[in-house]
């Protein structure tokens, strides 16, 4: 069963009221007298600030709505931070792993017989102290005994091939 409920609207900025004819289930007219008797209000007064109060409701169940989707939005960022440092970090670990390589020694120099290192072979391609050029090192002659510890050659290389390795996918 259905009672005509009838309430003027008025907000606090404009003093205009409106009217709303509504009919509403019985049970809901007798909560809203009963709302406005313990208020000591009247039924209109007592439906405006029902009427508040659920609209208020409803907005702020937007906002909750909203701030789920922003926290959702941002763990899934954090996420993809925290997989990106992941690779980060390995690919230091390979970058500071070729550098502490780099600095062993890896042979002899074939011309003053002084400790050469994977940098004097591979960076910068001469005997530090002689200056001589250790390039044909890398690829010696058939037949001719290398002056270089061919264990420390490959584990170099392979040091070597790592950052090598990151820096291909990073440039795809
Ligand atoms: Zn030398």
């Amino acid at each position: 069963m259905l009672t005509l409920l009838t309430a003027s609207i008025s907000d606090m900025t404009d003093t205009a009221t409106q009217v709303i004819y509504a009919r509403v289930p019985a049970a809901f007219k007798q909560e809203a007298d009963a709302y406005a008797e313990v208020r000591g209000a009247t039924l209109t007064r007592a439906v405006v600030e029902l009427l508040q109060k659920g609209l208020a409701a409803t907005e702020e169940e937007s906002t909750v709505a909203e701030l789920r989707a922003r926290v959702n939005q941002l763990s899934a960022e954090k996420e993809t931070l925290e997989a990106r440092l992941v690779t980060a970090e390995a690919e230091l670990g390979a970058v500071r792993s070729l550098a502490q390589r780099i600095r062993r020694p890896i042979g002899k120099c074939p011309a003053c017989d002084s400790s050469i290192s994977g940098y004097d072979l591979l960076g910068s391609g001469q005997c530090e102290k002689c200056q001589t050029d250790l390039s044909h090192l890398i690829l010696p002659s058939p037949g001719a005994k290398s002056p270089l510890n061919q264990r420390e050659l490959l584990i170099l290389v392979g040091a070597l091939g790592a950052v090598l390795g990151i820096a291909y996918l990073a440039s795809k």
